[in-house]
């Protein structure tokens, strides 16, 4: 299958060459969070290929495992861009969009530690600048990857999805 072969431990390595900026900072932060929102993004990813009841009982539990931390979650639900974008971070489930509710100097080190040259951010805060958070970030997603997005970026899962078609072609 198209994840088979990403195995939990790689998660890590995953995050860095393939996550969204949001989901990014969310590994980069505590271990309670990382857990719930690793558990979240992989429930998401994986049931499309292995089924909810074998996510639940094969890799809910590695992950947690993975974390040192085992306790139950049974909501998994994964907003789009649109909800996490107009939201306040913290409310519900999810923790912002970066170019949404970051500072203007934190979110240009971000998109620095992503690779973007110079220009490229100008183009992404320029967007920022403006209100258009979805298209920063596909702008994003193109500048990193150097292929284009026609859709744009609606989900985390989305650009994952996304960004694994290209590393992998
Ligand atoms: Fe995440 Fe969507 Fe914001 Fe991109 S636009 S950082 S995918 S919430």
């Amino acid at each position: 299958s198209e994840y088979a072969d990403i195995s939990l431990k790689d998660i890590d390595q995953v995050s860095k060459s393939s996550f969204p900026l949001c989901m990014r900072h969310l590994f980069e932060k505590g271990v309670g969070l990382k857990l719930d929102d690793a558990l979240a993004f992989w429930r998401e990813e994986f049931t499309k290929k292995v089924g909810s009841e074998r996510f639940d009982k094969e890799y809910a539990y590695a992950i947690r495992h993975n974390y040192g931390k085992e306790g139950k979650r049974t909501d998994y639900t994964p907003y789009a861009c649109s909800k996490i974008i107009t939201s306040a971070p913290g409310a519900g489930d999810h923790h912002g969009c970066p170019y949404r509710h970051f500072s203007e100097d934190n979110l240009k080190a971000a998109l620095s530690r992503m690779g973007l040259s110079s220009r490229g951010m100008e183009d992404v805060m320029d967007k920022v600048r403006n209100k258009h958070y979805q298209l920063a970030c596909t702008l994003t997603f193109e500048a990193v990857y150097g292929a284009s997005c026609d859709t744009g970026i609606n989900h985390p899962n989305q650009y994952f999805e996304e960004s694994q078609k290209i590393l992998k072609s």
